[in-house]
């Protein structure tokens, strides 16, 4: 934060001020020019309520936030790019990850299915959700305990990590006993209790955006969670609410890019809740591959016209499997603009 004070301000009132500024945690250091005093205040602690305080004392012109209000999940924190180990890979290193599977988990013919093929297409990581978060109270909740455990035998026999959605508090050391990556989804990105309890487990996390949420409330909720304990989070793009209606939410792939350079956590794309519609899948998948993202979150159903949830936007086997075709040459680019971008971030000593 840095403080401007009023031309002339008397001493007694600097100090004031300097006095509180430390009562919040922070160190305080002052320029003192000829007319006015700049005063700087460095630390953590908490800035809205020492600015709220401050603004209102006697003598201050200005009080200002300088930097983000996310700190631990931001790049000036750290520059170097985050790694979210899962059993059998990385999230954010050198490899896209693809994580694919049905929006829910329906039976154990549909997933083992879904994670044989996906698996053999070059999925990294099965999702599937056991716990629906549904708009309607009458649409299919999901299998619950049955599907974790389904999740459970499709990782056994696939050796695939699993990604699925964990819906409340007291779900969070259920879900983490069957989940390499916890699912908070678009509604739940400011459940605030939920992401605390997720700060305790050290299960890494994959945090959806909003629908109607900020980039930096996104990054805001991230912050929560590692604030709590938990540094291990992987971001999504989803899609979000705007006027337009040719597409379930609108596509925010700046967001990737945006998200890039303001945090040094990996960000993946979920091209399937962002457009709502399986023959945009694919150029949404490669859009994400060239703008450098970290992964995708993609819905595959055996038979998407007989899905439980979400099936106008799932593609089937045969669907996922040529779009993971036609992504390898983007998906080499990919990798030859990572290592390059390792390397100018090494030489700019942004690396180790
Ligand atoms: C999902 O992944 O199936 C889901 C419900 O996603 P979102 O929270 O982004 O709507
Ligand atoms: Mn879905």
């Amino acid at each position: 934060m840095i403080i401007s004070m009023r031309t002339h301000t008397p001493q007694e009132q600097i100090d004031h001020v300097c006095e509180r500024i430390r009562e919040f945690g922070y160190k305080v250091s002052s320029i003192v020019g000829e007319e006015r005093v700049v005063i700087g205040a460095v630390g953590v602690g908490d800035v809205t309520a020492c600015l709220e305080s401050i603004q209102a004392m006697p003598g201050v012109e200005r009080a200002v936030r300088i930097s983000a209000p996310y700190k631990f999940v931001s790049r000036e924190f750290k520059k170097q790019s985050t790694r979210i180990c899962l059993d059998g890979g990385e999230i954010g290193g050198d490899e896209f990850v693809v994580m694919a599977g049905p929006c829910s988990v329906e039976s154990e013919k549909q997933i083992i299915e879904t994670a044989e093929s996906v698996a053999a297409a070059g999925a990294r990581v099965l999702r599937g959700g056991a716990f629906k978060p549904r708009t309607s109270p009458y649409d299919f909740q999901g299998l619950e305990l049955e599907g974790l455990k389904l999740l459970a035998k499709a990782r056994a026999a696939t050796g695939l990590a699993v990604v699925t959605e964990v819906l409340s508090e007291g779900d969070v050391d259920l879900v983490a006993e069957y989940a390499d990556l916890m699912q908070v989804g678009a509604r739940n990105m400011q459940n605030f209790a939920l992401l605390k309890a997720l700060g305790k487990s050290k299960r890494p996390v994959l945090l959806k955006r909003g629908m109607s949420s900020t980039i930096k409330e996104l990054l805001m909720s991230a912050e929560y969670v590692t604030a709590y304990g938990n540094p291990n989070i992987v971001l999504c793009e989803r899609g979000i609410r705007t006027f337009e209606t040719a597409t379930r939410n609108t596509c925010d792939i700046a967001a990737i890019p945006v998200l890039r350079e303001l945090t040094h956590l990996p960000v993946v794309l979920d091209p399937s809740h962002a457009t709502g519609k399986r023959s945009l899948v694919p150029a949404l998948s490669q859009a994400a591959v060239a703008i450098g993202a970290d992964g995708l979150l993609v819905e595959v159903h055996p038979c998407p016209e007989r899905a439980l949830s979400d099936g106008a936007q799932s593609l089937d086997l045969a669907q996922f499997g040529a779009m993971m075709n036609t992504l390898k040459p983007h998906l080499a680019l990919w990798k030859g603009a990572r290592a390059c971008k390792e390397l100018v971030a090494v030489e700019a000593g942004l690396l180790p």
